[in-house]
C-alpha cells in the first residue's frame, strides 16, 4: 500500500486526550492479538481538515469483534455485537462510542486453520467506501502509529476540494451515495470532481435512487437536514434534478427564498434568547413542506414512514403557521397571538420569522414568544377554591382567561388577577 505522512502530532492536537489514549490502547490490544488496527473514514478526513470529529471507526485486520470485546472489558464499556457483519460497537460511558469493523478475511489455507489475513484486507475495506476523502485510514499500530494510509488519493482530493468516487460503478452499487456526495460537497464547500459529476448525472437520469428503499433514502436525507446549514445541499438536489423524486409536488423555486432566510431567522431567535426552538432537521423539513396542503404533505410523510408523533407535529405546523404571520401583520392582541402560537410546534418559529418583512414585526414576534414562555398567572386553581368556587371545567377557562388578560397587560398584580377571575366565573357560570 501507498503510505505517506504521519499525522501523530495532528492527532494529539486535534483529538481529546482520552481519544488518543483509547486509540493507542486499541493498538496495544491488536499487537497482543497479532492483528493490525486502523482508524478509518471521517476521523482521518476531519483531522486533515482541522475539523472536529467525534466518531471513531476502527478497522481491524483480524477479528474485530474479539478486539472490540477486549477494548470494552478494559474500559468497563458495553459492547454491542453484530455477528452477521462481523462488527461491534463499544459503548463508552459519557455518550461516546467506537465502531469496530473486521476487514474482510480473505482466504483459509485449510478448513480448520486460522484464517490467513491477506495483507490487502484494509485496502479491500477502504475500496468499498463512498469517496476518496472518506477512504483514508490512519495506523494505530505501535510500529507506525499515525501513518496515513491513502490508496486512492484522498489527501490530494481534500486539498483540491474534490469529491471523487472510487470507481465508475459507485453510484450504481449504492445510489444513496448521490445524497452523501452532495452533503459532503456542501458541508466542506467542495465540488463533485468532473467525472464523478458525470457519473452522478447518469445515475440520476437512469433513476437509480428509485431502486433504493425510502427508509434508506430518508436516512441520508435526514443527514442533509441535520447539517448546520442544509440550504446549499437542498439547492444542489434541485439543481441535479433530484428534487421531484425526493419531494414530489414541492416546487423548489417557491421555497428557496425561505430556506435561504432560515439561518438568519435561527440566529435572530437565538439572539432574542428564545429558549429551544427544537430540532434543526425539522425546522428545515417544515420549510420544505410549508406551502403544501395537508394531503400532499401527508403523502410525503407516509412515503418516508415518519412516525405518528412527528406527523402530527408537522400537521399542526402546516395548519397554523399562516395564522401567526397574519396575526402579526394585522397587529392583533398578544393574547390572540399567544393562542395561535401555542398551537404550532417551536420548529415553526424560524419559518414564521422568515415571512416577517420588517424589523418591527420581527421584534414584536420575539416579544410575544418571550411573553408566552415567561408569563404565568400568579394565581392557581387553589386560589379559586379558596374564594369558594367549586372545581369544574370553568376553572381551566378562568385561569386561561387570566393568562390572556395578563399577556395583554389588563391585569398585572395578584389582586387584579383574583378579581378578574371572580368576574369571569360569575359571568360564565362558576359554581360556588
Ligand atoms: P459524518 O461526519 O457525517 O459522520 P462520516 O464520514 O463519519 O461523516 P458516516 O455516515 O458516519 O459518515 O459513515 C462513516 C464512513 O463509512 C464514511 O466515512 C464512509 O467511508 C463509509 N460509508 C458510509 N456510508 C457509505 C455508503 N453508503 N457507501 C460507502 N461508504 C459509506
Amino acid at each position: 500500500g501507498e503510505m505517506y505522512g504521519n499525522i501523530r502530532d495532528l492527532m494529539r492536537r486535534g483529538l481529546p486526550p482520552e481519544y488518543i489514549s483509547l486509540l493507542e490502547h486499541a493498538g496495544e490490544i491488536a499487537f497482543n492479538m497479532g492483528y493490525r488496527v486502523y482508524a478509518a473514514g471521517g476521523i482521518v478526513r476531519d483531522l486533515l481538515l482541522g475539523m472536529e470529529c467525534l466518531d471513531i471507526d476502527l478497522v481491524v485486520e483480524g477479528d474485530g469483534i474479539e478486539l472490540a470485546r477486549a477494548l470494552g472489558q478494559d474500559y468497563g464499556a458495553r459492547v454491542r455485537v453484530h455477528q452477521k457483519f462481523k462488527t461491534a460497537t463499544v459503548l463508552l460511558p459519557g455518550e461516546w462510542q467506537v465502531d469496530v469493523a473486521t476487514a474482510r478475511m480473505e482466504f483459509y489455507q485449510y478448513p480448520a486453520a486460522m484464517p490467513q489475513i491477506e495483507a490487502s484486507s484494509l485496502h479491500q475495506d477502504l475500496y468499498r467506501r463512498d469517496f476518496t476523502i472518506n477512504a483514508m485510514a490512519v495506523s494505530l499500530n505501535r510500529d507506525d502509529f499515525g501513518e496515513v494510509v491513502d490508496f486512492f488519493g484522498g489527501r490530494e482530493d481534500l486539498q483540491r476540494g474534490l469529491i471523487r468516487v472510487l470507481h465508475n460503478l459507485s453510484f450504481v452499487e449504492d445510489p444513496t451515495r448521490l445524497l452523501r456526495g452532495i452533503r459532503f460537497e456542501k458541508r466542506y464547500n467542495m465540488s463533485l470532481e468532473p467525472q464523478t459529476l458525470k457519473l452522478a448525472q447518469e445515475a440520476i437520469r437512469s433513476k437509480m435512487l428509485a431502486r433504493v428503499s425510502r427508509e434508506r433514502i430518508w436516512e441520508e436525507l435526514k443527514c442533509i437536514l441535520l447539517e448546520p446549514r442544509p440550504g446549499p445541499a437542498l439547492a444542489r438536489l434541485a439543481e441535479l434534478k433530484l428534487w421531484d423524486f425526493l419531494f414530489p409536488a414541492v416546487d423548489y423555486s417557491k421555497i428557496a427564498p425561505v430556506i435561504d432566510e432560515l439561518p438568519r431567522s435561527i440566529n435572530f431567535l437565538r439572539s432574542c434568547n428564545v429558549p429551544g426552538i427544537g430540532e434543526t432537521w425539522l425546522i428545515y423539513f417544515l420549510a420544505v413542506l410549508h406551502q403544501m396542503d395537508r394531503q400532499s404533505a401527508d403523502e410525503i410523510l407516509s412515503l418516508y414512514r415518519l412516525g405518528r408523533r412527528q406527523a402530527e407535529k408537522i400537521d399542526a405546523a402546516l395548519g397554523g403557521w399562516r395564522d401567526v404571520v397574519e396575526g402579526l401583520r394585522c397587529h392583533i392582541a398578544t393574547s390572540g397571538l399567544a393562542r395561535r402560537l401555542i398551537s404550532v410546534p417551536t420548529e415553526t418559529y424560524p419559518l414564521i420569522l422568515a415571512y416577517l418583512e420588517t424589523n418591527e414585526l420581527r421584534r414584536r414576534f420575539c416579544d410575544v414568544l418571550t411573553a408566552v414562555s415567561c408569563e404565568k398567572p400568579a394565581i392557581s386553581g387553589k386560589d379559586l377554591r379558596h374564594m369558594g368556587y367549586r372545581p369544574g371545567p370553568a376553572f381551566k377557562k378562568a385561569l386561561d382567561a387570566v393568562w390572556q388578560a395578563r399577556l395583554d397587560g389588563i391585569v398585572s398584580t395578584r389582586q387584579e388577577e383574583l378579581e378578574y377571575a371572580k368576574e369571569f366565573l360569575s359571568k360564565y357560570g362558576g359554581e360556588r
